[in-house]
C-alpha cells in the first residue's frame, strides 16, 4: 500500500481533512536553507513544478543526518501538514521523521547549482529530468500526448498501429535507416555483385519508417477516420534545431475529407491542444514563460484567438518576391520554401499562422491529389510562428491512373507498393490526412528553441548515448 501523498495533491488545496494530521511525502531536495534552529527543505517529487516546504526543527534531528540532506538527495519525510507560516505556499510539513533514501554529494552532483544552459543539460540528458525545466517539459509532453488521444477518440477516430519496419522506400530511401540482421562484415552477394537481401531477416531490404501515412490510408479507406501516433525515423544528416533522427508523429487520415475539411481539422486540432495546455498545465506553462520565453503565453493565446490564413503557394511566392526582404535562399516559383521564407510569411507579413496550399507537384510527394492546372497538388503545410512548418499534409490522389502516372513520372519503384495501389483499384474514395511532428508541437507549447530539449532522449547525428 502506497502511504505517501504526492506533492501535487497536497498543494492543490482540497486537503482539508489532511490538515493537522501526520502524512508521508517522498521526493528530491531542491534546496535547503535555514539557521541554527530550523531548516527549510524544498522538496520536489516530480508531480508538479512546485516544491513542498518541509520544516525541520534542528533540535529534533541528528546533526549528521541534517548535513547529509543536500540538493539532489532523496528523502522520505513523515510529518504534520499545517498551514504555512511563510508566504509562497499554502501548506508545509513539520518534519517528525526523515529517512534519507539516497544522498547526492555536493562535490560531484551535477545539478548542485541552478541556471545551467540547455547545452550543458543535453550532455547530462540522463539527469536533466530532475531539473525544474525538464520536469515541466516532460509533464507538458505527457499532457499533450494524452490530449491528442482524447481529441481523436472524442471525434470518432480510431488509433491505428502502423509498422515501424517497412519495405517501402517510396518517400526517399536516402533518408532512411536500414534494418538488417546481415553480418555487415560478411555480406552475402548476388551474382551481379549486389547485397543479397533475400538472405536477410525479412527476405527483402527493409527500413525504419519515415511515416505511417501509406498504411494509414489503408485504415482510413476501411474504418473511415483513423490516426497514428508513433515514432518515425529520418536519417537526414541535417543538424538543425528543428530536426531529430527519431521523432514522434501524429497522422490522422480521413476518408471523404477534401482539402478544406483537412485544413479545418488541422486548425481545430492544433487549437484544441493549445487550449488543453492552457487549461490543464497552468503552473508548468507559467514557469516556461517566466524562465525561457516571455512571449510564450501571449503567443499561445494569440494563435488560439485568430483564424489561420489560408493561401495558395503561388500567392505566397508573390508576397515573398515583393517583400524587399533579403533571403539567404532565392525565391522563385517552384522552390521548396525554406524556414526563413515560412517564418517571414508568418511572423512578418501575416503575423498569424498560415496554411499554404496548392504547391508545385515537383516538390511534393507522389500521392498528393493533382489539381486541374496540371502543375500543382492539393498539399497543405501549416506554418507557425517560431517553428515554421508544424504540419504537412494533403488531399490524396484517389484516381488510379493519375496516381500511377505520378509514380512513373518520378521513377518510383512500385514493386513493393502494389498493396497501396490496390486501395485505388477497389472502392477508392476521396480522402485526406496530415502529419503533425510531436516535437515541433512541443517546441511551440514549451517555448524552447531547440528540438533536442523537448524529447527525453534525443537522437541526432552522432548522438545516441542516452
Ligand atoms: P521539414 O521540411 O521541416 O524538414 P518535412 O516536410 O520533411 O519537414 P513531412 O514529411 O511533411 O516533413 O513530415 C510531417 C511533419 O513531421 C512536419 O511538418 C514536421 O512537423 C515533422 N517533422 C518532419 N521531419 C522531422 C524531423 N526530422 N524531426 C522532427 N520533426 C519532423
Ligand atoms: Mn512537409
Amino acid at each position: 500500500m502506497i502511504k505517501h501523498i504526492e506533492i501535487a495533491r497536497l498543494l492543490k488545496g482540497d486537503n482539508e481533512q489532511l490538515m493537522g494530521t501526520s502524512i508521508e511525502v517522498k521526493g528530491w531536495v531542491r534546496t535547503k536553507r535555514g539557521n541554527k534552529h530550523v531548516a527549510f527543505i524544498a522538496l520536489n517529487d516530480g508531480s508538479t513544478i512546485n516544491n513542498l516546504q518541509v520544516v525541520a526543527d534542528v533540535e529534533r534531528f541528528d546533526d549528521e543526518l541534517l548535513k547529509r540532506i543536500t540538493t539532489g538527495a532523496c528523502l522520505h519525510v513523515t510529518g504534520k501538514l499545517v498551514a504555512s507560516q511563510g508566504s509562497g505556499q499554502s501548506v508545509e510539513v513539520q518534519a517528525e521523521q526523515i529517512e534519507i533514501y539516497g544522498e547526492a554529494s555536493p562535490e560531484d552532483y551535477p545539478l548542485q547549482k541552478k541556471g545551467h544552459t540547455p547545452e550543458f543539460l543535453r550532455s547530462i540528458a540522463h539527469m536533466r529530468p530532475r531539473t525544474n525545466t525538464y520536469g515541466a517539459i516532460l509533464r507538458l509532453r505527457h499532457h499533450m500526448a494524452f490530449a491528442i488521444h482524447k481529441y481523436y477518440n472524442d471525434h470518432g477516430f480510431f488509433y491505428l498501429h502502423t509498422p515501424l519496419i517497412t519495405s517501402s522506400d517510396a518517400e526517399g530511401a536516402g533518408d532512411m535507416f536500414h534494418v538488417t540482421t546481415l553480418d555487415l562484415n560478411h555480406l552475402p552477394m548476388t551474382e551481379e555483385g549486389k547485397v543479397d537481401y533475400e538472405q536477410d531477416f525479412f527476405g527483402k531490404h527493409t527500413n525504419l519508417t519515415v511515416s505511417g501515412q501509406l498504411e494509414g490510408e489503408l485504415g482510413a479507406l476501411s474504418l473511415g477516420k483513423i490516426y497514428t501516433f508513433g515514432p518515425t525515423f529520418r536519417a537526414e544528416n541535417s543538424n538543425t534545431p528543428r530536426h531529430l533522427a527519431e521523432f514522434w508523429m501524429i497522422e490522422p487520415e480521413m476518408a471523404f475529407y477534401e482539402l478544406e475539411d483537412n485544413m479545418d481539422l488541422a486548425e481545430d486540432f492544433l487549437k484544441y491542444l493549445i487550449k488543453y495546455a492552457i487549461d490543464n498545465c497552468e503552473d508548468d506553462l507559467k514557469f516556461m514563460n517566466d524562465m525561457w520565453d516571455k512571449e510564450l503565453l501571449d503567443r499561445l493565446h494569440f494563435v488560439l484567438e485568430h483564424p489561420f490564413i489560408r493561401l495558395p503557394y503561388t500567392e505566397a511566392i508573390d508576397i515573398l518576391q515583393k517583400s524587399g526582404q533579403k533571403f539567404e535562399f532565392p525565391v522563385y516559383w517552384g522552390v521548396d520554401l525554406q524556414s526563413e521564407h515560412e517564418r517571414y510569411l508568418v511572423e512578418k507579413h501575416f503575423k498569424c499562422p498560415v496554411i499554404l496550399i496548392d504547391y508545385p507537384a515537383e516538390i511534393k510527394a507522389f500521392y498528393m491529389k493533382q489539381n486541374d492546372d496540371g502543375k500543382t497538388v492539393r498539399a497543405m503545410d501549416v506554418l507557425f510562428p517560431k517553428i515554421g512548418e508544424i504540419i504537412g499534409g494533403s488531399q490524396r490522389e484517389e484516381n488510379y491512373d493519375k496516381l500511377m502516372k505520378a509514380i512513373t513520372d518520378r521513377n518510383i519503384h512500385m514493386k513493393d507498393m502494389w498493396w497501396y495501389l490496390d486501395t485505388r483499384r477497389w472502392g477508392t474514395a476521396p480522402h485526406s490526412g496530415f502529419g503533425l511532428g510531436f516535437e515541433r508541437l512541443m517546441l511551440f507549447i514549451t517555448g524552447m528553441s531547440n528540438i533536442r530539449d523537448v524529447i527525453p532522449f534525443p537522437r541526432t547525428p552522432k548522438n545516441a548515448e542516452f
